[in-house]
């Protein structure tokens, strides 16, 4: 049950005045704010991330975002650094049980209880989702399995061995999984699979690649989503696919570049306030993540925002071509609906006369599936795309987040 929006209120306030008393990164910023402000929200400055890291740099090695005495922090992760400097970010025993409860609800969320045996198919580097994985599955009572240091053949043959019941991946890695137990004759290693929870890039709420994981598994596709900044802020909708937002414990903004409120219908960035993470607070963090503003309810009228197509990409990651907003997630979900294609890759160039295009280099089967998959990017997209059909195979493939995208145009940068 999410708290009222009095409650939230109170606890936004309560939060506020602690960090203004005891953080000397937050005083800095809030010294201009009253926390009884009726709209206490809106008065705070929205935060991003390169401040922090600006922070962190100045103030070495942890920053100065820290509320209580560095004896309290229990645990260190740090961000991927795909766009900048990696971040550090720090948390305290009773932040990194919040971390565990959040994701025991995500995975709950998902249908997985005790007696489930979880696959984490993850390197277990620095990033916190490996970590706080395997913490939710265990305050579930659920067994954890990690697949950490093994290639894809030997998580295949522990999967079959162990008789998992979920796996925890990128959606890429999900494809990918699929595509080596074919080509090693290993499909049968994933029949005890029932659950495929994805997250770490859009795929898991794509239409299109959540059936393609759905059928290549025989299993449910759930998607869930955090940010090592912020906390695990959405769990998976059972019912109607997507994701909600944790309300209970995020007060959650979509907002547009100039900080305003985006219309019913209209995309905008998430801007997030967890209200009971203390010991790294950020307060209007501006996540970068791209979502869908609807007012509509999810078909099981759970109460939480709904996210119906989960993140539909990164404020960084969406390109201009001839006047058009492009999120690559829209080209993978085209791609993913042509039967039979592969891996793919994205360019963004510009013709020497100046025009933008893109040009994708994707594996199918014939030319007659190129010319639909243009076909379909013109209608769906309004795009012309310069589609180069490659033999299966040729796209490197890769075990975590994709890297599906290049940007060789003048004076951008080229995409993480
Ligand atoms: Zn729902």
């Amino acid at each position: 049950m999410s708290p009222t929006a009095p409650e939230r209120e109170q606890r936004l306030r309560e939060l506020v005045e602690l960090v203004r008393e005891r953080n000397p990164f937050q005083r800095a910023r809030l010294s201009e704010v009253d926390p009884a402000d009726p709209d206490l929200l809106t008065a705070l400055p929205t935060l991003a991330k390169r401040e922090l890291v600006a922070d962190q740099g100045d103030h070495p090695p942890f920053g100065s975002n820290l509320t209580f005495p560095i004896e309290r922090y229990i645990h260190m992760h740090q961000t991927s650094g795909t766009t900048g400097r990696p971040l550090r970010v720090l948390d305290t025993a009773e932040d990194w049980a919040w971390w565990r409860a959040a994701f025991q609800r995500a995975f709950a969320a998902a249908g997985l209880e005790s007696g489930d045996r979880g696959a984490l198919a993850f390197s277990f580097g620095p990033h916190v989702q490996f970590w706080a994985a395997r913490e939710g599955l265990e305050a579930l009572a659920a067994m954890v399995v990690p697949l950490g240091g093994m290639t894809s053949v030997q998580r295949l043959q522990t999967i079959a061995e162990v008789r998992a019941t979920a796996l925890m991946c990128t959606p890429t890695y999900a494809l990918r999984l699929l595509e080596v137990a074919v080509e090693e004759d290993l499909e049968h290693a994933l029949v005890t699979i029932a659950r495929v929870v994805c997250t770490g890039e859009p795929g898991a709420s794509l239409p299109a690649v959540r059936s393609r994981i759905e059928e290549g598994f025989a299993a449910r596709c759930f998607d869930h989503a955090g940010l090592t900044e912020v906390g695990p802020f959405g769990y998976p909708c059972s019912e109607g696919g997507g994701m909600h937002v944790d309300e209970q414990e995020f007060i959650c903004e979509i907002l547009d570049a100039e900080v305003r409120p985006v219309p019913a219908g209209e995309r905008g960035e998430l801007v997030l306030t967890p209200l009971r993470r203390r010991g790294f607070p950020v307060l209007r963090y501006r996540t970068g993540d791209v979502v869908l503003n609807t007012d509509e309810r999810c078909p099981a009228g759970h109460e939480d925002r709904w996210l119906p197509s989960g993140i539909v990409g990164r404020t960084d990651d969406m390109v201009v071509i001839r006047g058009m907003n492009v999120y690559p997630s829209a080209i993978e979900e085209a791609v993913r609906q042509v039967s039979g294609a592969g891996e793919f890759l994205i360019t963004f160039y510009s013709e020497p006369g100046g025009m933008d295009e893109i040009k994708l280099e994707v594996e199918l089967a014939d030319g007659a599936a190129a010319r639909g998959l243009q076909e379909s990017m013109r209608q769906q997209l309004g795009l012309r795309v310069r589609i180069v059909p490659v033999a299966p195979g040729i796209v490197p493939r890769q075990d975590g987040k994709a890297r599906r995208v290049v940007d060789t145009r003048p004076s951008r940068w080229v995409s993480a």
